[in-house]
């Protein structure tokens, strides 16, 4: 599996280190929510993000979550986003914490924005570990950024292609001929 991986963009420290930092960020941010915050992760892509932040966020909170599918198998899919299932405890005037892997069109983040904001909470904030330079439209508003990355499919640290990688502790590029497109 690691001989598939052709360079590595992000090791685990680097990764550990800015996880650390962006808990720090979070958690400031949040100090005076009393009653805590509801954090959404849009899995599965942010399980390992996920896991590893809420260890570093010593606040109050509640876990639900989303589950959404845009490449679905393949590396593009260009049909969209769609919102597979949610499973959320009460988020009625509640600080809402959207958690994902990566920012890439916007239109995973965007799905999940809207849906999220009929419920009514009190403000919606987004985290992602990994974003791509200039391709998601201004309307999708992301307030916490691990990594701004170049315009490559990634994998690793949660992040897959064909279901597989997920469990790499870094972040890496495959090499080209295991893409199928
Ligand atoms: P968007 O809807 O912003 O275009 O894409 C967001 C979703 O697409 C992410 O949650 C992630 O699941 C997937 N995605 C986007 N770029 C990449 C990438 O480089 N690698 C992997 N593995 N998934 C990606
Ligand atoms: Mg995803």
């Amino acid at each position: 599996m690691q001989g598939d991986v052709e360079s590595i963009l992000l090791t685990e420290a680097q990764i550990s280190r800015r996880v650390e930092e962006l808990g720090r960020e979070i958690a400031r941010f949040y100090q005076d929510s009393q009653d805590g915050i509801v954090i959404v992760p849009i899995l599965s892509g942010s399980i390992v993000f996920l896991a590893d932040l809420i260890r570093k966020l010593p606040i109050r909170m509640r876990i639900g979550m989303a589950i959404a599918s845009s490449y679905v198998g393949t590396t593009i899919r260009p049909e969209g986003a769609r919102l597979l299932a949610r499973l959320l405890p009460r988020i009625k005037d509640r600080e809402v914490l959207i958690v994902d892997d990566i920012l890439d069109t916007g239109g995973t983040l965007r799905l999940v924005q809207q849906n999220i904001a009929e419920g009514e909470p009190r403000r919606i904030c987004t985290a992602v570990l990994l974003r791509k330079p200039g391709k998601a439209p201004p309307d999708v508003a992301v307030d916490f950024v691990g990594f701004d990355i170049e315009d490559r499919f990634v994998v690793g640290y949660g992040l897959d292609y064909n279901d597989l990688y997920r469990n790499l502790p870094y972040i890496g590029v495959l090499r080209p001929e295991l893409y199928e497109d």
